[in-house]
C-alpha cells in the first residue's frame, strides 16, 4: 500500500468512525477532502426527512399500526417465542418514515423495554442515524423480523420467521417507505428471499416486493448491510456499513459527506 492509499484508507476509516459516534479524531489528515469530508456537504436543496403526507393519511397509519400491535402482536402465540418472552417488541418510529430499518429480532434488553434497538447495538444504531446521516431516531421507523426475544440472542429459526413475517410485511405496506436498510444476514434473506451471505448482499440494492411478485406492486429498495451488533464486534467494518449508508443518503437525497 503507497502513502496515498493508506492516506485514503485511514481518512475512511476516521470518517466511519466519526460518523458512527466517535467523538474525535485521533489525527487530522492533511488532504483538502478531508476538509470537507468530515461534515456533510452544503446543499440549497431542502433535506425532505418524512414523506410529505397529510394529517389524516399519518393518523390512519399510526392507527392501523397500533391496532395490529395491541390486538394481535401482544397476545400472539403463532410461535414458540411467546413462551419465553417478557414483552413483545412491534416497532417504533415515524409513520411517515421515509427511512425503515429491519433487525432480526429484539434482544435481551429490548425483550424488557418492549422497544427495538434500545441496547448497546441499538445506541449504535442511533449514531449511525444521527451523527452519521444528520437524521433524527424519530424520523425513522425501526422495527424486526420477528416481534419476540429468541433466546440467548440466537437468530430467528425459519418456522419463528415463517409466523412472525405477515406483521412486517404489513408494517411495511403501511409505512411504504422510499428505502428498507436492512441490519444483517437474518434481514436481509428473509427480505430478499435468498441464502446468500451479508457480504455479497450488501453494497449493492436489491428489489422488495411487499406483494410477494415482482408482477404486483412498485419494488421497495433495500440495502444490507451489517447489523450493529457485528459491528461492536468487528469495528473495521464499520468503514463498510458507512459506505452502505451513504449509498441510502444518496438515494434519498441526503447531503453525502465528500460529495
Ligand atoms: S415471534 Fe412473532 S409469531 Fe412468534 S409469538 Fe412473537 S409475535 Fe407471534
Amino acid at each position: 500500500m503507497d502513502t496515498a492509499q493508506l492516506a485514503q484508507a485511514l481518512k475512511d476509516r476516521f470518517e466511519a468512525d466519526r460518523f458512527f459516534g466517535a467523538d474525535a479524531l485521533p489525527i487530522r489528515i492533511p488532504t483538502a477532502q478531508s476538509q470537507t469530508a468530515a461534515r456533510p456537504a452544503q446543499s440549497n436543496q431542502p433535506v425532505v426527512r418524512l414523506q410529505q403526507l397529510d394529517e389524516a393519511t399519518i393518523n390512519d397509519r399510526v392507527e392501523r399500526l397500533r391496532v395490529i400491535d395491541n390486538d394481535e402482536v401482544k397476545g400472539c402465540t403463532k410461535c414458540g417465542l411467546h413462551q419465553t418472552r417478557d414483552k413483545t417488541v412491534f416497532g417504533v418510529g415515524n409513520a411517515a418514515a421515509r427511512l425503515m430499518f429491519v433487525g432480526e429480532g429484539p434482544g435481551r434488553d429490548e425483550n424488557a423495554s418492549g422497544e427495538p434497538f434500545v441496547g448497546k447495538a441499538g445506541q449504535l444504531l442511533t449514531k449511525m442515524i444521527e451523527a452519521g446521516m444528520g437524521l433524527k431516531r424519530e424520523d425513522v421507523y425501526i422495527c424486526n423480523i420477528v416481534k419476540c426475544w429468541p433466546p440467548d440472542n440466537r437468530n430467528p429459526a425459519p418456522d419463528e420467521v415463517h409466523a412472525c413475517k405477515n406483521y412486517l410485511l404489513r408494517q411495511i405496506e403501511i409505512i411504504n417507505p422510499d428505502v428498507i436498510v436492512a441490519l444483517g444476514a437474518p434481514a436481509a434473506q428473509t427480505l430478499l428471499g435468498t441464502s446468500d451471505g451479508i457480504g455479497r448482499l450488501r453494497s449493492n440494492w436489491h428489489d422488495f416486493y411487499v406483494s410477494g411478485t415482482r408482477l404486483v406492486g412498485d419494488p421497495i429498495p433495500v440495502m444490507p448491510t451489517y447489523h450493529p451488533a457485528y459491528l461492536l464486534r468487528s469495528p473495521d467494518e464499520k468503514k463498510k456499513s458507512w459506505a452502505d449508508l451513504k449509498m441510502v443518503m444518496a438515494k434519498l437525497g441526503l447531503p453525502v459527506p465528500g460529495r
